[in-house]
């Protein structure tokens, strides 16, 4: 049971959590920060935190558990004004999508604390934002990727591991390299996939008419260029060198796309697609692989 949970960022990741404990019973208070007050009302009313803190000083003040759960480009600023507030044995978790750059953020203004700094991110989202796109059961049979490094205590560990469990969640531990290269082709990059075309056909003047027409793979496929995009620009710079490599490797698979189709080469098409088509059919035929992608 956590006495104290504060949550600093209280959006769809951080107020999703909240009220997952909250309905298990397993923390006794959660005290919420957010920079705007209309947030913090809001989350407030929706009863995701008890207590609306003025700052991140007095959030994080006898907390047992801090998770920061604030855009990644903010994590260090954070970290920073958390840092001589925190009581001596208060255990610090994240909910970053990529995870070298949080951490370096981490080790850099935690100081002392750091060993009790615990890298976290739930492989679970939507592409709603704010403290009205949270709900409890988020997390339910989803994953949430740990990645301790050297310097991390184990109980500290043990701690963030039994609150993910908690909320529902299943939990792995990874390297942190692991999870920055797996995420960036899971996630990120069809993130930059998304944006760019919808932000390309929205720059058509027949834009709506095009649209107008789209069929039910158009919205599946753009669905995620609805996601924030602050938040999406702090991961691509976050994890920048996992995202270069493979828009690097999906260009050229486009290159050689475009050749094929500018020369009348159907079989290049046809094993590309039947390879693509047979890869998706047997390795993604469990569907509950892709719902546990994030957003
Ligand atoms: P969100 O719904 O937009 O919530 C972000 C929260 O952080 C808001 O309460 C915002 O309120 C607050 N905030 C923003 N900047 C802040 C700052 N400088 N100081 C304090 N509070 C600040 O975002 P989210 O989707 O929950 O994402 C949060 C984190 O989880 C991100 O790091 C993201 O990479 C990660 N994540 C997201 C997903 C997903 O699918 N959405 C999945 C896994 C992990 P104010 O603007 O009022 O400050």
């Amino acid at each position: 049971m956590i006495k104290r949970l504060a949550v600093i960022g209280v959006g769809l990741i951080g107020g999703s959590l909240a009220l997952a404990l909250k309905k298990k019973a397993a923390v006794d208070e959660v005290v919420g920060y957010a920079r705007s007050s209309e947030v913090r009302k809001q989350a407030l009313d929706l009863g995701i935190i008890d207590y609306a803190a003025d700052s991140i000083a007095e959030a994080v003040r006898e907390a047992d558990v801090v998770f920061v759960a604030v855009p990644m480009g903010a994590m260090a600023q954070v970290f920073e004004e958390m840092s001589p507030h925190l009581s001596a044995q208060t255990i610090i978790t994240d909910g970053g999508s990529a995870k070298a750059q949080v951490i370096a953020a981490a080790k850099q203004f935690l100081g002392e604390h750091f060993q009790f700094f615990v890298p976290g991110h739930p492989i679970a989202g939507t592409e709603k934002s704010g403290p009205t796109a949270a709900f409890s059961s988020l997390y339910e049979d989803h994953r949430v990727v740990l990645t301790p490094v050297e310097e991390t205590r184990p109980e500290a560990t043990k701690v963030v591991d039994e609150m993910w469990r908690k909320a529902g969640a299943e939990v792995f531990e990874m390297s942190v390299e692991q999870h920055d290269t797996v995420l960036a082709a899971t996630s990120h990059l069809p993130h930059v996939l998304a944006f760019n075309l919808v932000g390309m056909l929205a720059q058509r003047d027949d834009c709506d008419e095009v649209l107008r027409y789209a069929a039910g793979g158009f919205r599946d496929f753009s669905r995620i260029a609805s996601s924030d995009a602050v938040m999406w620009r702090d991961i691509c710079l976050g994890n920048r060198e996992a995202i270069l490599s493979l828009l690097g490797q999906y260009r050229q698979g486009l290159n050689q796309l475009e050749e094929a189709i500018r020369s009348d080469n159907g079989d290049y098409l046809i094993d590309v697609f039947a390879r693509a088509k047979k890869a998706r059919d047997s390795r993604f035929a469990d569907p509950s692989l892709i719902d546990n992608s994030e957003v």
